[in-house]
């Protein structure tokens, strides 16, 4: 492992960029590394805040020169695991955003959140792929396949991605395309950031059309009868509507809304792209499913979509995992009652079912046979759950996050989501947010283009072919 020798190192960067460069000691270092899960305390030896692409080269050349190991992190989002050691390069700075209402297309910074994308393209009727809050950072979330809130009606984020802007391990800045490199473009499509770090993204826009969406909270004494109506429900559901289940175990705080605070409720989300005539009449069942608390679903603006899941708008200190599931039958929705029912002694804030399939099953067109990295298309339903790492029980929670995924296990794909899998807690495990054919490619690849494993942190693979789950850091 490279060992800073001192401050002389941060200046000689610093002479090499125009963001700035800190390192520990300096006041501004602790909210440069911030994460947004607050468990997650990151340790490199220097941060770079990059202000556009050049930096990223500079900085990725001079950390190459010493086999300083490389990290990445615009919005803090994805920290499940801390980054200990190296240059970590922060673009929270880099926030380039353009859109073009005549193809359809916005091309982002790496450090933009949706929540921008979607304000841009508002302007011209237009929205895109976000997931279920737009605070999180496009890029990163794209790297990651992106499972999108309407994913069920346009598939991946990943999958309409035009072009990556990406400086490489040997600190060239490149464009990736189809055209350009079929290979490293699939690698990126669902690879996280194992490849370089990438400056800028192109990818297409939709048409805003009218939304149906929002949630439904009942109170948890209900759980049995919402679970299963919803089991009745997505077994007619159109492939283009999209929804998800929460058990939520809410903190008596202040953050939380007042007919919430310290209860343990049910959370129907729901979003139908298309007329409220018909979203109300696809809805009807789960509105007749069991007594409704609080009833939020109507005509939604783009503006709104953070409602849907109300996701918490502020760090919070968490431990969270997921995993792929392969249908909801009678089996699971038991397991799920004794996991997060209200029986269950289990220390979760959440615990949800989102469903995949529609577009998310259709696997990837034109690049075949090998068009992307990302996994989940078989899956009927992603399920994840999420601890608060308070000092009375955060020795607790890990464990009800790994019981969890044990309960589960017999309905599970043996995948997990890579955006939604959580702490990386064995390489096993790590390895299975791909499928597994695209693990191999993936870990080949790796050995060939970052020989020295610079990019080692976050999501990573191990730079070294292997022929199966096992050999992922
Ligand atoms: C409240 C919440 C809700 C979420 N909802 C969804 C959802 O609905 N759907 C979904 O798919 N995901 C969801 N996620 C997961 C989220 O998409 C991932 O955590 C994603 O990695 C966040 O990206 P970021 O850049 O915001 O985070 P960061 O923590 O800044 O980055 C995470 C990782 O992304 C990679 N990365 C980021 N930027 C770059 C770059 N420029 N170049 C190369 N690699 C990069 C790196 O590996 C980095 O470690 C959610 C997360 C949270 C906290």
């Amino acid at each position: 492992m490279h060992i800073l020798s001192s401050h002389t190192e941060k200046t000689e960067l610093q002479l090499l960029v125009r963001g700035l460069v800190y390192a520990p000691g300096d006041a501004s270092f602790a909210a440069e590394i911030a994460a947004f899960n607050l468990a997650t305390r990151h340790a490199p030896e220097l941060v770079l805040s990059a202000v556009d692409a050049d930096d990223v080269v500079a900085a990725v050349r001079w950390a190459a020169a010493r086999d300083m190991s490389i990290s990445v992190q615009s919005t803090g989002h994805g920290a499940a695991n801390a980054i200990n050691g190296g240059l970590l390069i922060s673009t929270r700075l880099m926030l380039e955003l353009s859109i073009d209402p005549e193809e359809q297309t916005a091309r982002v910074g790496a450090g933009v959140r949706w929540r921008d994308v979607l304000k841009a393209a508002a302007r011209y009727g237009l929205m895109g792929l976000h997931g279920s809050t737009t605070d999180v950072g496009v890029v990163g979330y794209t790297l990651g396949g992106g499972l999108p809130l309407l994913g069920r009606k346009y598939g991946f984020a990943s999958d309409h991605v035009l072009a990556f802007d990406l400086v490489t391990p040997d600190g060239v800045l490149r464009r990736v395309d189809a055209g350009s490199d079929p290979r490293l473009f699939a690698l990126l499509r669902g690879g996280k950031g194992n490849f370089g770090i990438v400056t800028a993204m192109e990818f297409s826009l939709f048409a805003a059309d009218e939304l149906y969406a929002g949630g439904i909270f009942y109170d948890g004494t209900h759980a049995r009868e919402v679970l299963a109506g919803f089991r009745a429900w997505i077994a007619h559901l159109p492939a283009e509507a999209s929804a998800s289940l929460a058990f939520l175990r809410l903190p008596d705080m202040e953050d939380v809304p007042g007919f919430l605070r310290g209860k343990f409720v049910m959370h129907l989300r729901f979003a139908w792209q298309g007329s409220s005539d018909e979203g109300a009449r696809l809805l009807a069942p789960m509105r007749a499913a069991a007594p409704m608390l609080v009833d939020g679903v109507g005509p939604l603006p783009f503006s709104r979509v953070d409602e849907i899941h109300a996701d918490p708008e502020h760090p919070v200190p968490v431990h969270e995992g997921g995993m792929l599931l392969k249908d909801l039958d009678a089996g699971l929705e038991e397991a799920l009652l004794r996991l997060a029912g209200p029986e269950s002694m289990a220390p979760l804030l959440l615990a949800e079912i989102r469903l995949m399939g529609g577009a998310l099953a259709v696997p990837l067109k034109g690049l075949e046979p090998e068009a992307d990295c990302v996994g989940g298309r078989e899956a009927a339903l992603s399920f994840f759950a999420v601890g608060i790492m308070a000092p009375q029980i955060a020795h607790l929670v890990p464990a009800a996050i790994e019981a969890a995924r044990s309960a589960l296990k017999p309905f599970g794909t043996g995948g997990t989501m890579l955006n939604l899998h959580g702490h990386l807690t064995s390489p096993e495990l790590a390895a299975s947010a791909w499928p597994e054919a695209a693990h191999v490619r993936l870990s080949e690849a790796k050995a060939e283009l970052d020989p020295k494993n610079l990019f080692r942190h976050g999501h990573a693979i191990l730079p070294q072919a292997v022929s199966g789950h096992t050999a992922v850091a």
